[in-house]
Order: C-alpha cells, then sequence, then structure tokens
C-alpha cells in the first residue's frame, strides 16, 4: 500500500492529508491561509507536509497540491489567484525547494473532480463535468477519463459565461455572467432581496437570520427550505432553475455522461437539484431524443481537494519519472509570453521555437496525464449507448 499527501491551499485555510489507494483519508491536518503572503503561505504548505511526512515516516511515495488559482498549463506556476496573494508565482519549483523533495501542483476544483471520479459521485465515469457552487463557480472537465486543462490551464470557468446581456455585475468585471444567478452568492442574494421586498412572505427566514435581511446565510435558507418553508424553497427554485439552464448549455458543447454539483449549496440536495434537472430536461438540445446525463451531488465533501491532489500525484509518479525543476521553469517562461500572440495568428516560427524548447516538460506532462481507467462504466450509461 503506497501513500500519498494531498493539499488543498484555499484563501481561509490550508488543509492536508495522508491518503491511501482507495482515496482514504488516514491523517489530516488545517492551517488557516496566511493569504497575504506567497512566501509565507508555501512555507504553510512546506509545514503541514513536513508534519504529516513525520507521522508515516517513509510511506509516502507522491505530494500534490490543489491549488485555488489558475494553474498554468505546465502546471508549475499559479497565473493568478483571486483570493490569495499569488501572482504568476512558482509555486511547485518554491515548495520543492523547502521541502527538497517533488511535487505536482494542480487547480483545486480539477483536484475535486478527480476525486469524485476515482471515489465519489462519479466514480466509473470518464465523461464527466464538476459544477461547484459557493462563492461563485468552480468547476473541472474530464473528457475520456483526462483532466481537460485547455491549451493555458485555464479551461473549465463557465461561471463567467455571459447568460442575461447587460445583466448583473460581476467581479470579473462583465455583466452578467452565470454565477451571479447561480452560486452559493446568488442565493443569499435573492433570499435577502425577497426578504426586503417581501418581510411578510420571509419571516422563517427573517426569524433565523435574526430579524435582519443581512442575517439571511446559505445554511439559513437550507434549513427554512428544508423545513418547507415557501421563500426558501423559492431561492432554491429560482438558482436551481438557472444551474439546470447551464448545465444543458455545457452539454451542448461537452456531451457529458454525468454532472456532479458540489459546494456549499449542494449540501440541499434534492431542493436544488429537481429544479436544476427540470430546467435541464426542458433547455437540452435534442431532448426526448437523446440520453439524460446524471446530475448528482458530490459526495467527497471538502476532503475532495486533498484526496484528488494527493491522487492525481500519486498516479502522476507512477506513471513516468517527473520533470525537472529547470524544464518547468523553462516551459512557464515560454508560456507567460505566448498571450501577446492571441491578438492575431501565431508567428510559424516562434510557433516552432516554443514547440521544440518546450519538449522536455511537455513529454512529462503527457506522461503524467493521468486517466481514470475504462474498466467500471456504470451499467445504465452502457445500457443507453
Ligand atoms: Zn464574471
Amino acid at each position: 500500500m503506497t501513500l500519498a499527501i494531498g493539499v488543498d491551499v484555499g484563501g481561509t485555510k490550508v488543509a492536508a492529508g495522508v491518503v491511501d489507494e482507495d482515496g482514504q483519508i488516514i491523517a489530516k491536518l488545517k492551517r488557516s491561509t496566511p493569504a497575504a503572503s506567497p512566501a509565507r503561505t508555501e512555507q504553510a504548505i512546506a509545514d503541514a507536509v513536513t508534519e504529516l511526512l513525520a507521522s508515516c515516516q517513509g510511506q509516502v511515495t507522491a505530494i500534490g497540491i490543489g491549488a485555488a488559482g489558475f494553474v498554468d498549463s505546465a502546471r508549475a506556476t499559479i497565473l493568478f489567484a483571486p483570493n490569495l496573494a499569488w501572482r504568476d508565482e512558482p509555486l511547485k519549483q518554491r515548495v520543492e525547494e523547502r521541502l527538497g523533495r517533488e511535487v505536482v501542483v494542480e487547480n483545486d476544483a480539477n483536484a475535486s473532480a478527480w476525486a469524485e471520479a476515482r471515489f465519489g459521485a462519479a466514480r466509473g465515469y470518464r465523461d464527466l463535468m464538476l459544477v461547484a457552487l459557493g462563492t461563485g463557480i468552480g468547476a473541472a472537465i474530464l473528457i475520456g477519463g483526462e483532466l481537460y486543462r485547455g491549451r493555458w490551464g485555464m479551461a473549465g470557468e463557465p461561471g463567467h459565461i455571459r447568460v442575461v446581456p447587460e445583466g448583473r455585475l460581476c467581479g470579473c468585471g462583465n455583466r452578467g455572467c452565470w454565477e451571479q444567478y447561480c452560486s452559493g452568492n446568488a442565493l443569499v442574494a435573492e433570499a435577502r432581496e425577497f426578504a426586503r421586498r417581501t418581510p411578510e412572505g420571509a419571516m422563517r427566514l427573517l426569524q433565523l437570520g435574526g430579524g435582519v435581511p443581512e442575517g439571511i446565510s446559505g445554511p439559513v435558507i437550507t434549513r427554512a427550505a428544508t423545513e418547507g418553508d415557501p421563500a426558501a424553497l423559492r431561492c432554491f427554485q429560482i438558482v436551481g432553475g438557472w444551474l439546470g439552464q447551464g448545465l444543458a448549455d455545457l452539454a451542448a458543447i461537452l456531451d457529458p455522461a454525468c454532472f456532479v454539483i458540489g459546494g456549499g449549496v449542494s449540501e440541499a440536495g434534492d431542493l436544488l437539484l429537481d429544479p436544476a434537472r427540470a430546467a435541464f430536461e426542458r433547455a437540452l438540445t435534442g431532448r426526448g431524443r437523446r440520453p439524460l446525463a446524471e446530475i448528482r451531488v458530490a459526495q467527497l465533501g471538502e476532503d475532495a481537494g486533498i484526496v484528488g491532489a494527493a491522487d492525481l500525484a500519486r498516479v502522476s509518479s507512477q506513471a513516468a519519472p517527473i520533470q525537472s525543476t529547470a524544464a518547468a521553469r523553462q516551459t512557464t517562461a515560454l508560456q507567460t509570453t505566448a498571450p501577446s500572440s492571441s491578438s492575431g495568428p501565431p508567428e510559424p516560427g516562434s510557433f516552432i521555437r516554443s514547440t521544440s524548447m518546450a519538449n522536455p516538460a511537455t513529454n512529462a506532462a503527457t506522461a503524467q496525464n493521468a486517466a481514470i481507467p475504462d474498466t467500471d462504466q456504470p451499467a445504465a450509461v452502457a445500457t443507453t449507448r
């Protein structure tokens, strides 16, 4: 039995765990994130790993980090992290320098999706999408059992698809983004607005929220909806409706077998998923003449990031010799200059040059590209195809 360590780095906490081959966490710890300082955040990661390594001497074969930010396609640099101070931060190199060991870096939503596909709600599925509803929308795509990261590592950001022309202002600077209508924040905004406009209809919500609209939180809405409160149920109907419509749009592009819905809002279960499924079926292109993708609640909760980061690192370490950090840096440097070519077609010369220079890392990345084995495809899916 080999063990791997997974670290989930968010804006408020660093959570790390020792994970076995079956995705079980056998030791775990949590620290608050010194988010304002890149160096202190990296030290917190290294300290957590060191502490776990000491507890299971010699048995850990791989270390993975799932980070809440845009991870470049070499999986070495965090280009941008909305809730951390990382800007073009060479996270892989900095943590490896502190630990003296190889680490694998992955986007946190990708790590969670991997965990759900290997050990959780989407076990056995090879074409799936994770959509996590929290502050905004976190998402990840698996195609044919492999994570799809895109050319620059930034695939899977459907929260910023515009669903309402000139709609609500989004943190990204645009208007009408999906996550402004379909997220934990959107659910809370809906309930507070309703309570302000129609306090007599929102008595239970206001009561649980301490008497003021601002006191209404996600857990308050979930509790009231569970009790059958019409105002709270209406909020889930609205957000669930936006969710189902958005999933239908995503199915038009990706045709996945399964959507896994995660994040705090998903704890409401069918209160959210029933309206989502209804809206999905109404909006789906070719409805009635195609199999319907499963829409399921994530199973691994807040542990998904730890389990996924650890398992990705373990699978990567078995697949191939790990790339040198020098090669990773070289690729990163090339890719941070490459976006200038997005204003027009890349020059053939520069393209060839970057391909050949990136070769060592590209080979390693391909070898590291872990895939879900095509073994236990669920019977329900097999029969519908
Ligand atoms: Zn946006």
